[in-house]
Parts: C-alpha cells; structure tokens; sequence
C-alpha cells in the first residue's frame, strides 16, 4: 500500500457553474480554471498520481495544452485511474476536505461522494467527502475562492 496527498484551489468568478467533484452545485459563481475547474477532483487525482509515484497532474494535462481548456475533471480522473491501474495500482480509498466559506456544500456532499466513487469504480464507502470554512480568515474565509485537499491510499494490483 502507499499514501498520497493532493492539493488544489481556484478563484470563484461570477458566470461560470461550480463543479466540485464531478458535481454541479447551484451559485452565482463558479471556479476559474483552464478546464472545469474542480478543485476537489484536481486535489484527488494528485492524491492518487503522488501515492503511485506518479508525479501530479501538470504532468499529463498542462494547462498550456489546449486539449484541455474547458475540460471535464471526470474524464482527466478516469485517465488517473487507467494509468494507474496500467502501473500496477488500484485505488483503495480516497478522504478529501473543501475548503469554502460559501456556498453551504453539505447536502451536495454525497453526491459529491458518489460521484467520485463512480469515476474510480469504487465502492461509495471508500470515498469520503468533507467541507470546512476558514471561519472568515484569509482569501478563501473571504469567499474569493475555494482549495480542497485529498488523502489516497492506492494498493498494489495483482
Ligand atoms: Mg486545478
């Protein structure tokens, strides 16, 4: 088994849907970003390509490339997730905590779970989902954008 830890955050601007693990959440703003810009799945796949050795997402999807502007996060962690299994990996649990002041994200949480479970092909109990606010400190408690960060455990594939 090995553990890796990913990181991410965006800048909130109006006219642009919020979609934070794979889930469209209602709000006057959304995440700028060269694809989609879910900071939730960006934090999980760099989770899943760190515990692999697998370097982190600007690897495989530069935002130079612009293959990529506009890009669904689900399909960028499906691509995660094959290249981690054609390494010999599988992902055996992932826990991720967003950080945002607004918009309120708990009743969107599960299906922010499942979601992420799906696009892994695993099991919804392996995906846990968390939110926090900064309690109004800082650029993030001032609501100019949201960062989430992942743990993942990825097990060795027979
Ligand atoms: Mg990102």
């Amino acid at each position: 088994m090995r553990v890796g830890s990913g990181f991410d955050a965006h800048r909130l601007v109006e006219g642009r849907p919020l979609v934070l693990g794979g889930v469209t959440v209602p709000f006057t703003h959304g995440l700028l970003g060269h694809s989609d810009g879910d900071a939730l799945l960006h934090a999980v796949m760099d989770a899943l390509l760190g515990a692999a050795g697998l370097g982190d997402m600007g690897r495989y999807f530069p935002s130079s490339d612009p293959r990529y502007a506009g890009a669904d996060s689900g399909e960028l962690l499906r691509d995660v997730r094959d290249r981690l299994r054609r390494s010999g990996w599988r992902p055996g649990n992932v826990d991720a905590t967003i950080v945002a002041e607004r918009p309120v994200l708990k009743d969107h949480l599960d299906a922010m779970r499942q979601s992420i479970a799906a696009l892994l092909e695993l099991q919804p109990e392996r995906v846990n989902v968390k939110a926090k606010s900064t309690d109004g400190l800082g650029a993030l408690g001032a609501g100019e954008g949201i960062a989430a960060t992942a743990v993942a455990l990825v097990e060795e594939s027979e």
